[in-house]
């Protein structure tokens, strides 16, 4: 699943690719994906392009906005051509060489012979337009960004004090801290030393500390790494180009290789229902 990493690499780069586009079409091949009027994006021009926690915003000149959540497989794929397909010089995942592929559920034409493309294999994500009163209430319910100011050590600590459960919940909770999922949890409680078990009011505050470093250092080196597109997931650039991240992981899919920093075999259990990932040994 996109986190913060992947989802702020398609932003950067839409941000490059749109702003200043007016939006002449919008195909809907999959109604379920799609929530809101066409005639309430046609037309208009994209001001903006930005992110809060996973979710991509496209801010629109007239008031509105299209909001998509990439949740498990959703892409976002740009392509120039006035062709009726797109051809791609490295496979989409689950979409082929050409879009629109078989996963391919809205098509959004831009005025400089540009589509968009919204693939979702297994279509968990979703695009909606909202108005700006609809788009601030729903990003009320994200706690502070972990890249953000308001995501301090101060505030970790006190999150944490009121946390009876495992810390690792408690980085994915998007309500506490917005942007952190599985792969990015996992990584950074292994760089702070921290079990995923461990419950979060028994940290000392040192490791708090510690742990709120790391959740940067992570998430930057996912950023540095254009995201991850670890082996089972559909993650691609908005040019259809995997991210590097994957090669950098840590314990993320490491089960059964030894810890790189004390050589004991890091192991994998369920924690949430999510693969977690850690060394038994110098994780405590
Ligand atoms: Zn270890």
């Amino acid at each position: 699943m996109p986190e913060l990493p992947e989802v702020e690499t398609i932003r950067t780069q839409l941000a490059d690719k749109l702003i200043g586009r007016t939006i002449v079409d919008v195909d809907v091949r999959l109604a379920k994906m799609w929530e809101g009027s066409r005639d309430q994006v046609l037309g208009s021009r994209i001001t903006d392009v930005q992110r809060r926690a996973k979710i991509i915003v496209l801010r629109l000149d007239n008031g509105k906005n299209i909001v998509v959540h990439l949740k498990m497989t959703g892409q976002l794929v740009y392509g120039h051509g006035t062709a009726e397909t797109i051809s791609f010089s490295q496979g989409i995942p689950f979409a082929g060489m050409t879009l629109p592929g078989k996963t391919t559920h809205v098509i959004f034409s831009l005025d400089n012979n540009a589509k968009l493309f919204f693939n979702d294999m297994r279509q968990f994500g979703w695009v909606r337009v909202m108005s700006n009163e609809q788009l601030a209430m729903s990003n009320e319910k994200f706690g502070p960004e972990a890249l953000g100011k308001e995501f301090t050590p101060e505030y970790l600590a006190k999150i944490c004090a009121n946390w009876g459960r495992p810390i690792k919940l408690l980085l994915m909770e998007q309500g506490k801290i917005a942007g952190i999922g599985n792969i990015y949890a996992n990584e950074a409680l292994w760089c702070a030393g921290i079990s995923p078990m461990k419950r979060a009011r028994e940290l000392e505050s040192r490791k708090v500390g510690e742990l709120h470093k790391c959740v940067r250092e992570v998430l930057e080196k996912g950023l540095k790494y254009g995201g991850s597109s670890a082996a089972d997931e559909a993650f691609v650039n908005v040019e259809g180009k995997k991210g590097h991240m994957q090669e950098h992981f840590v314990v993320y899919q490491k089960q059964g290789q030894p810890c790189p920093r004390c050589g004991k075999t890091i192991t994998v259990s369920r924690l949430g229902g999510r693969g977690t990932f850690f060394c038994p040994k110098c994780q405590k």
